[in-house]
């Protein structure tokens, strides 16, 4: 049953001259499909790098979608459920937005990733959880506006040395947020052995805490190395599936079993068949708000 799915969905993929991108948080059977697996930065660039395709289904949550759709605006975006939407992204309003704007004029303004797209229309440049540290490096001045994640603003504007003007003051993933130091307390002592790699949207007692503080390429990259045989991994719980997939002779242990984010696990084989079949559900931004977006975001690729 799931041999003949897969097959259908290969079959449609070819038919469609589809590409399949899929994020690392993703479950393990639809990281098996995908053309290219990643996190946010990573997906990003290839979504930005897809030349030969005509159709991107995006398995993952809307603004991921929604971030391919503006930077490849000549391509069909699907999402196969149109309801894997971020909590986090939806934390900004554009008008608490604009409000930080109009109070702090002279300062830069950078958006997570994880926004809507009308929001990012409002930012000078874009940051992934990967690139944050740089991203707001390289900004004039002392202080910069950020949103929506305080866990992320507050990691780069200490990377930075800069002042981070944070909006809202409780925007969080609250997959992230779920890990607290007795987690850390309890891996310490589970596995003596192992290192111990955390998410910058983890709270800060949590980051020093930890040996790492990684994006979820970070993670990947830092899996291979030589120097690690076992590492407790402070994120979304499918990124142990990937590290694991790809270095089966490692351990690694979830710092907690129950770090779920629901809405990456609406994504099925069923709705990707569905999606490609149907072409449903497209993804768009309107260009007014997809051209400044898509500066803000470039601003970013170009610093990559
Ligand atoms: S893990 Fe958190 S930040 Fe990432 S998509 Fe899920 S809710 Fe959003």
């Amino acid at each position: 049953m799931i041999d003949n799915i897969i097959n259908e969905i290969e079959k449609l993929k070819e038919e469609k001259n589809a590409i399949i991108l899929a994020h690392n948080y993703q479950p393990k059977e639809i990281q098996e499909i995908a053309d290219f697996v990643g996190d946010s930065l990573e997906l990003c660039i290839k979504a930005s790098q897809v030349d030969d395709a005509d159709i991107i289904v995006f398995c993952g949550v809307n603004f991921m979608a929604e971030t391919a759709a503006i930077i490849s605006p000549e391509k069909k975006v699907l999402l196969p459920d149109n309801r894997a939407n971020c909590q986090m992204a939806d934390m900004v309003s554009l008008e608490e937005l604009k409000q930080k704007k109009s109070e702090n004029p002279d300062s830069p303004v950078v958006l997570y990733v994880n926004s809507r797209a009308e929001t990012k229309s409002e930012a000078d440049i874009v940051c992934t959880s990967a690139n944050a540290g740089k991203v707001v490096s390289s900004l004039d001045g002392d202080n910069f506006i950020f949103a929506p994640d305080y866990n992320l603003g507050t990691y780069s504007a200490k990377l930075s040395d800069k002042n981070a003007l944070i909006v809202p003051e409780d925007g969080h993933c609250y997959v992230h947020t779920m890990f607290k130091v007795e987690d850390i307390e309890k891996a310490r002592e589970d596995h003596p052995n192992a290192k111990i790699v955390v998410h910058p949207e983890c709270n800060d007692d949590v980051r020093q805490l930890a040996d790492y503080v990684e994006s979820t390429g970070g993670m990947v990259r830092l899996a291979k190395d030589p120097s690690i045989k076992e590492l407790v991994v402070g994120t979304e719980i499918d990124l142990a599936t990937r590290l694991k997939r790809e270095n089966p002779d490692k351990e690694f242990y979830p710092l907690r079993r129950d770090a779920f984010c629901l809405t990456m696990k609406l994504i099925t084989l069923e709705k990707v068949f569905e999606c490609l079949k149907e072409e449903k559900y497209e993804v768009t931004v309107d260009e007014p708000i997809a051209s400044k977006a898509r500066v803000a975001i470039q601003r970013m690729l170009d610093l990559s």
